[in-house]
Order: structure tokens, then C-alpha cells, then sequence
């Protein structure tokens, strides 16, 4: 049971975030600055004392690289006790879980039933298969309302072929579960504006550019008490200054660049100086957008702990800004 309903929107994107390739790149380079370890010592979530009915959470703020402190990327936007999610990386069903377990119940497993893609790389991908159906073996009783670029219908009709004999186990054999959970509703977006509303929120598309991706996309969400950015995988990118302007929330990636630079690699510190934004880069975006909050993900330490991150962004920007851990809520 598969549905495609026709593009809202469309993108101007480009540009590619291979995985943090850091290792090719550390054997390239003869450099071990960057490795499999790639992380930040991790750190207790942090709680915002924030108390409407708006928070922003932090399933995953890893990258491609296996680091078992990070899972793959995912945002939630929760609205009293509904979630909107924005990526499926690795992990993101237990990882909304956790946070259920926490006290945010619109992050309970069978609520997960909408979520927008940023762009189709795997480390925003991979964990489509378990959102489709670990929420529905739960109890989701509805389709899956997936919003993302052009591929992404493809993407669900492969998956929802490549599960159809669990399917058909559980809805006609001893299982019973109903068909309908299994269901993805696909919304694919090829242009920047509002791609979904509801009577909580109104979200909308920015492009962005990011590799070679034709259509890549950060997300604006609108609600009552809040309005929250987040950037995707980009280039540092004016259209996400100007969806933000004075934002109470933006969810930004950045990467540290002293160390792509000890990478001594050319093509990969290329790479990611025209694929993804530096802490420098993100400073002076900042200040241009001027959040409430600038809050980081999907960041691409290279060996680096949060401080050197932190500081390399506080020399462009002096406002509010926070290294984020997985299950931060902000
Ligand atoms: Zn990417
Ligand atoms: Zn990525």
C-alpha cells in the first residue's frame, strides 16, 4: 500500500554530503586527526527549562561515521503530543522512544507517523525502514505521511516491495495487524514554501545547497509559541538566515574547520568547505539570523570536543549557541 500524491514544491539544490569519507581521507592523508572515534565526550542531556507547548529535540546529531554516542540524524519538532520529525538516520524509533521514557509523549513509537526528508543521503535515510514499520508493529494505526525531494517516492516504493512479505505475514497470517499502518503517504517537494500545515503548525521548504543534490531542503515549523529552523545538510545559506530571522530555534550542521584542515587531503576539506558549513561560516550566519538559540548538530568534530567548535563560532557570533548531544531538548 503505497501512495505518491504530487510534488508541493520544488528545490534548487545541489551538492553532496558524502560520508564524512574520514577515513579514506585519514589513510589519503596519512593522518589520524580523524577516524572511526570521531566523537565528543559525551555529555547528561540537556533538559530546557522551556515549558510551552513547542520543544525541539534531538534524536540524532551524528554524521555517517559509526559513533555509537551519536545515532544517524533526526530532529523532532514536538507540539504538545503530536511529533514532526525532521530525518530518519540510524536509530531513530529507539531514539524517540528514549525521549517518550523522558516525559515527551508525542515521541512515543506509534505517534511517529510524519516526518520530513532533508535530502536523500543514507546517513538522513537509513532509518526509514524501521520508522515505516517498528511504529506499526507498536500500534500506528495510520500511514506514514513522508514529506522529502524528488526520489523520495521512489525510495518508498522500493521499501514498502522490500518488506512485503513481512507485511503480508503480519496482516494475513497469524499477525493481525492492519494494512493501513504499513501505508507511506509520499509528498515530494520540488520547490522552497509551505509544504504542510495543520491546525499546530505550519512548515515550510527552504532550499538549500548541498552536493550535488538537485533538491536539498532545511525545514521552517511555525506553531503558536515558536518558530524553529533547521538547516539540513548545506552550504552556509541565506535563505536559511532569512527563514530563521529572529527564530526562536535554529538547528544548524556545521563541521570544525582546523580539523579538515590537519586532514592535509585537499579533495575531502573541499568537499566539505562547498557541501557543509564551518563554525566560522556559521558564525557570521548567525549573526545575520539572529536566533534565540543557535543549536548544533550532525557536527563534524574532527577530533575536536565541543569547546574548539564553540569558540571557532563565538569569534563571528555573540549570541546564544549550544554544541547539542543526542536527547537534548531545547
Ligand atoms: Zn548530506
Ligand atoms: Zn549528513
Amino acid at each position: 500500500m503505497y501512495s505518491h500524491r504530487p510534488a508541493l514544491i520544488l528545490a534548487l539544490t545541489q551538492l553532496a554530503c558524502r560520508p564524512p569519507d574520514v577515513t579514506k581521507a585519514s589513510a589519503k592523508a596519512g593522518s589520524e586527526a580523524v577516524s572511526r572515534k570521531e566523537t565528543a565526550p559525551s555529555t547528561e542531556p540537556t533538559v530546557s527549562h522551556y515549558d510551552g507547548p513547542t520543544q525541539v529535540v534531538l534524536l540524532g546529531t551524528g554524521t555517517p561515521v559509526d559513533d555509537p554516542e551519536r545515532q544517524g540524524p533526526a530532529t523532532a519538532i514536538v507540539v504538545n503530543d503530536t511529533s514532526y520529525l525532521v530525518d530518519m538516520g540510524s536509530g531513530v524509533v529507539r531514539q524517540a522512544s528514549r525521549a517518550e521514557r523522558l516525559g515527551i509523549v508525542g515521541l512515543a513509537t506509534e505517534r511517529l507517523d510524519r516526518v520530513f526528508v532533508t535530502h536523500l543521503h543514507s546517513d538522513h535515510t537509513v532509518g526509514f525502514a524501521d520508522l515505516l514499520l517498528s511504529p506499526w508493529v507498536m500500534g500506528r494505526r495510520q500511514a506514514l505521511e513522508v514529506f522529502g525531494p524528488p526520489g523520495i517516492a521512489e525510495m518508498s516504493e522500493n521499501l514498502h516491495q522490500a518488506y512485503a512479505a513481512d507485511i503480508e505475514k503480519r496482516t494475513s497470517g497469524m499477525e493481525t495487524l492492519e494494512p493501513i499502518g504499513a501505508t507511506i503517504n509520499v509528498h515530494e517537494i520540488s520547490v522552497s514554501g509551505r509544504v504542510y500545515e495543520d491546525s499546530q503548525v505550519k512548515v515550510d521548504a527552504i532550499s538549500v545547497l548541498h552536493g550535488s543534490w538537485a533538491h536539498a531542503y532545511g525545514y521552517r515549523f511555525e506553531t503558536d509559541d515558536r518558530t524553529v529552523v533547521v538547516s539540513g545538510d548545506t552550504s552556509a545559506s541565506n535563505a536559511i538566515a532569512r527563514a530563521c530571522n529572529g527564530c526562536d530555534v535554529l538547528v544548524h550542521e556545521v563541521y570544525w574547520s582546523p580539523g579538515l584542515a590537519s586532514l592535509r587531503s585537499p579533495d575531502v576539506t573541499a568537499y566539505h568547505q562547498a557541501h557543509h558549513t564551518s563554525g566560522a561560516d556559521l558564525g557570521k550566519l548567525a549573526t545575520k539570523a539572529k536566533p534565540k538559540l543557535l543549536v548544533l548538530t550532525h557536527q563534524l568534530f574532527t577530533g575536536a570536543d565541543h569547546e574548539p567548535l564553540l569558540r571557532e563560532i563565538r569569534r563571528h557570533y555573540d549570541g546564544p549557541v549550544v554544541s547539542g548531544n543526542d536527547l537534548d531538548v531545547f
